[in-house]
Order: C-alpha cells, then sequence, then structure tokens
C-alpha cells in the first residue's frame, strides 16, 4: 500500500474540486478550498503551506489561537468554523479573517464592536438546513431578519451562508440541505444583498455540494487524512 503525503493529498483534492466544478459546467476557480486544520500540528499547516494552500479553517479557539501564534509570519487567511460563545469572541475579532457560524445577532454584535479599526471581517451566517435540533444554525425563518441586522455593522461583511447536513450517505438525500442553502442565499440576494459566498461541503459530500453551487468547501480529513483523536465536531 502506498501511503500518500500531505501535498499528493492535497493535488488529489484540488483535482476532485475542479472535476466537480466541471461536472457542474462551473468554473472550476469558482470554488475555494479551505483546508480545515484543526486538531492537527502546525508542522502539518506548514506542508500545506509549502504545498501552496493558503486558507484554513479552525474550530477550537484555545488550539486556533497557538497556532495563529506560531505562525504568525506566514500569510495565512484564518477562518473560524466552529460554535461560537459570547466570551470568545474578542479573541476571534481579533485573529481570525473570516467567521463562518454566526448563527445569532448577540454574537454579531460583539464581533463587530470587538474588531475594532480593522479591515471589516468577513462573515457567513451559519442555517440550519436539516431542522435536527442538535445541530447550530439559525432557522431559516428567522434568517432574513439576521441577515438584515448584520448588514447595519461597519464591522462585519456580511459574505453569504454555511450550513453543515446531518451525515447522510445516500446522493439524492445529501443535496437537499445544499439546495435549500442555495435557494436562501439566492432569496437574499433577491432583496438585494449580493452574497457571494456558499460554505457547505466537507470531505464526504464535496462534489454533492459543488454540484449545488458551494464557493468555499471546508476539507479536513481528504487533507490531512484521518483526525488523529477525532474529537467529534
Ligand atoms: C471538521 C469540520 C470540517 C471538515 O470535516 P472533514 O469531514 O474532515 O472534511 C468542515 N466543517 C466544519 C464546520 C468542521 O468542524
Amino acid at each position: 500500500m502506498t501511503v500518500s503525503t500531505l501535498t499528493q493529498r492535497l493535488e488529489q483534492v484540488r483535482q476532485q474540486i475542479r472535476d466537480a466544478a466541471h461536472a457542474a459546467q462551473r468554473s472550476s476557480d469558482s470554488v475555494r478550498l479551505l483546508a480545515v486544520s484543526k486538531t492537527r500540528a502546525i508542522e502539518e499547516i506548514r506542508e500545506a503551506l509549502a504545498a501552496g494552500q493558503t486558507a484554513f479553517g479552525e474550530s477550537y479557539l484555545q488550539e486556533a489561537l497557538v497556532k495563529i501564534r506560531a505562525l504568525a509570519d506566514a500569510p495565512i487567511e484564518w477562518h473560524f468554523i466552529g460554535p461560537i460563545q459570547s466570551n470568545k469572541t474578542a479573541a476571534i475579532a481579533t485573529h481570525f479573517d473570516w467567521v463562518h457560524s454566526i448563527d445569532r445577532l448577540k454574537i454579531a454584535q460583539r464581533l463587530n464592536d470587538q474588531r475594532g479599526r480593522r479591515p471589516p471581517l468577513n462573515v457567513c451566517i451559519q442555517v440550519n438546513t436539516s431542522n435536527e435540533s442538535s445541530k447550530a444554525g439559525i432557522a431559516e425563518a428567522e434568517l432574513e431578519s439576521l441577515a438584515r441586522a448584520i448588514r447595519q455593522l461597519p464591522g462585519l461583511r456580511l459574505r453569504g451562508l454555511m450550513t453543515i447536513p446531518a451525515p447522510e450517505t445516500d446522493p439524492d438525500k445529501q443535496r437537499l440541505p445544499f439546495r435549500r442553502l442555495r435557494e436562501c442565499r439566492d432569496r437574499l440576494n433577491h432583496l438585494g444583498m449580493q452574497l457571494d459566498t456558499l460554505s457547505m461541503g466537507m470531505s464526504n459530500d464535496m462534489f454533492t455540494a459543488i454540484a449545488e453551487g458551494a464557493t468555499i468547501v471546508r476539507i479536513g480529513t481528504a487533507v490531512f487524512g484521518p483526525r488523529p483523536n477525532s474529537r467529534k465536531h
């Protein structure tokens, strides 16, 4: 058995993204790869960096801050993709370039206030597209008013929507939450919001997400291999 290196896996994922975009008749540069580096060592991030990957996603703040400090000299765009408690917003607002997981106004307001004089923080609203009580994300019915409120905050730039669907292996069923997220984005754009981002698709459902319009896929396992101490998301 050949063990592929991180660099090889990264190239393979890039090729899969191009193939999925091509199959969906989309240009391959319309889909960005966010390498999800939670639980990964700083050395692994450096290796991915050396292979040209510059956008990294983290879910656990304390762990992320250690990496961000250690890699302060590297040209990395850091994305926060995990659940956000209000006592964590100050560090998130000052250390990250993107936040994908906003699901309530109070968190958005705190990030806005704490962003200070930095350029606006790019944000996505996390939407619950599976109606599962265990998963984070705002209900679709409340999305428009949250989006309108966030657009009033000068420290934030609302870029789009994010979702983490319930696990589903049947490709036909996999599609539905992604389609719902795209339809939510289209509705908001009809209201004049100009959202350019759909953050959806992980290692197991990337192909389907791209078929439904993903512009950022968040990929951990397929890039870095199985997570060591598989902390549940
Ligand atoms: C861990 C995680 C991912 C990556 O999942 P993989 O299945 O390893 O690709 C993507 N998005 C979020 C929000 C995550 O927490």
